[in-house]
């Protein structure tokens, strides 16, 4: 399995507050995060960073169970809260954060906020997260549509995060894997600009890191209007499979 990240500032925000995490675990995996920080100041950008240091120092290297996974975020979502809670100018900090630990048959998924996971296969795109916002909630509910949800005025208004209140539900998932999937972590960025039929057309022409320049590349050519975090993991393509162009 190989992987891949890239975060960049984007064409309108004058500073980058997503970050992203990928180390890897036992038995061939990876522990792979992004994070999309929330608060003025240095409020934001702090958060995300926490967040991802918190996650990476309490998942072990074996995480057979996705419960290790939810208490990773729980501990992230206390520790951001306390450092609001003793400085002033951190109050209200937050962050969304995305973690999947994927092995080569296997992906454990932990998610609070409206950073995405979609798994791409063949010609194929699904969506394995459910954005915690306020058009998110409704979707869900059945109340409107996906499309509806991504045109709705308050699609950006997070109903959860990590950070903000001293409790958080986590959203978890665990799923069988082939080596025909690939994964994509990413922050609005990338989905506030890229529908999800051109993230697929993406995937389906490129690989490796000349995919996740093509994604950047599709929120930058789409006015770059957040920060945009990537992050893919794939199996190298076997001999006779296209490599794209
Ligand atoms: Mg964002």
């Amino acid at each position: 399995m190989k992987t891949y990240g890239r975060s960049d500032q984007g064409l309108v925000r004058n500073e980058n507050q997503d970050d992203f995490l990928i180390r890897p675990v036992e038995s061939g995996g990876y522990l792979l995060a992004v994070a999309d920080g929330i608060g003025g100041g240095p409020a934001g950008r702090r958060a995300s960073h926490l967040a991802l240091a918190t996650i990476d120092n309490a998942v072990g290297t074996q995480v057979r169970d996705v419960s290790r996974l939810a208490s990773a975020l729980s501990l992230a979502n206390r520790t951001i809260f306390e450092m609001g809670q003793k400085d002033p100018e951190l109050e209200g900090m937050g962050t969304t954060l995305t973690a999947a630990v994927l092995y080569p048959d296997r992906l454990l998924l932990a998610h609070v906020g409206d950073s995405r996971a979609y798994r791409i296969a063949a010609e194929r795109i699904i969506r394995l997260t459910m954005d915690h916002s306020v058009a998110g909630e409704m979707e869900r509910a059945g109340t409107i549509t996906a499309q509806e949800a991504s045109e709705h005025p308050k699609r950006h208004v997070l109903t959860r995060a990590l950070g903000p209140f001293d409790k958080v539900r986590v959203d978890v998932a665990d799923m069988p894997w082939t080596p025909e999937d690939r994964l994509l972590l990413c922050t609005d960025g990338l989905t506030s600009v890229a529908p999800d039929e051109e993230i697929l057309r993406t995937f389906m022409h490129y690989r490796g890191t000349e995919l996740i320049d093509r994604l950047i590349g599709a929120a930058l050519t789409g006015g770059g209007p957040d920060n945009v975090t990537v992050v893919v993991a794939e199996e190298i393509a076997g001999p006779g499979e296209s490599h794209g162009g």
